[in-house]
């Protein structure tokens, strides 16, 4: 427990597709005029440094945010949501360097309204990190729009279902440091479709030779399918370069990181899925590194 630290992986492929899909997600909830609420039961510090000794350390932004970047550049037509995406992350930045990278917290905080109209509900369990959290939130200087609690976001999320205005946005991104995670996320998704129907619940899962995560997807689409909601799920793998013979298992590779994610949306908005079809060629085009990369995109209801 708490050996987890998302510093080492801010701005990774995987950040990649769940910030991008978020931005999409946002921008389309924020169209309406009535009051939102966002819940991110698993927060994370708020804002990285890809400059320092943990990002240094993994080179994951390396190969995620900055190779994607650098690539977006010479895309002759690169898809809105990509676009939108890299513009939102170097708003964060002075230069034209990427030295700074926005996390969930910042990424909708940036896309809300007013402290009125729009809240953000964070939750943040590791002592460091929601300490971190703290203070980069207090640099916004965003009133009582967002507010920080360290607890279990599984738990504290409860308390704030449904929200007043009956639109919120419920963002569930654990670390599954902890294999429990995997039922956890199922039992709080079921739990929160319980006390607030209509929202939207957006999940973050590795794909990693775990039966468990290999199972969360399927596990989801039936709680949805048996609830009557409508569902959207991405998936997004940058693949493994060829180091040896074809058969090598993942143990074994050379890189034995995390090369896929996935993302499973449950009530997304109806545009999120030309979105992520536009983008997501581009992105596998220029975070590719071999044998298996790829995307899928695939909804219902
Ligand atoms: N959502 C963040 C983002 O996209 O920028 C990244 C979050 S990171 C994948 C998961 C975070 O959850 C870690 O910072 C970890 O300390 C925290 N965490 C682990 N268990 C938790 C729990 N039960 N409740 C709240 N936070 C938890």
């Amino acid at each position: 427990m708490f050996s987890y630290r998302h510093a080492f992986h801010a701005g990774n492929h995987a950040d990649v597709l769940k910030h991008m899909a978020l931005v999409a997600v946002l921008r389309h909830m924020t169209r309406k005029d009535a009051a939102l609420m966002v819940v991110d039961t698993h927060a994370g510090a708020g804002l990285y440094r890809l400059d320092d000794e943990f990002a240094g350390t993994s080179g994951e932004a390396q190969a995620g945010v900055l190779r994607l970047a650098e690539g977006a550049a010479g895309l002759p037509s690169p898809a809105p949501l990509l676009a939108d995406y890299l513009a939102l992350v170097r708003g964060f930045n002075r230069g034209p360097e990427l030295r700074i990278y926005p996390g969930s917290p910042f990424i909708v905080q940036h896309l809300l309204r007013t402290e009125a109209r729009d809240k953000l509900k964070l939750f943040e369990l590791h002592p460091s990190d929601s300490r971190a959290l703290a203070g980069n939130v207090a640099q916004l200087q965003a009133g009582r729009q967002v507010t920080v609690t360290r607890q279990d976001g599984f738990e504290g999320l409860k308390a704030l279902l449904p929200p007043p205005s009956r639109r919120g946005l419920v963002l569930v991104d654990p670390s599954y440091e902890i294999k429990s995670d995997y039922g956890k996320v199922i039992t709080c998704v079921q739990d929160a479709l319980q006390r607030f129907a209509t929202g939207t619940y957006f999940i973050w899962y590795p794909v990693i030779p775990r039966p468990e995560a290999h199972d969360l997807p399927r596990r989801l689409k039936t709680v949805c399918n048996r609830a009557g909601k409508a569902w959207l799920h991405a998936t997004l793998a940058i693949g493994h370069e060829e180091t040896g013979p074809a058969a090598l298992a993942p143990e074994e590779r050379r890189d034995p990181g995390m090369s896929a994610s996935g993302i499973f949306v449950v009530n997304p908005p109806h545009t999120l899925r030309a979105d992520l079809e536009a983008a997501l060629p581009q992105v596998v085009q220029l975070l590719g590194r071999g044998r298996g990369q790829g995307h899928l995109v695939e909804s219902a209801g």
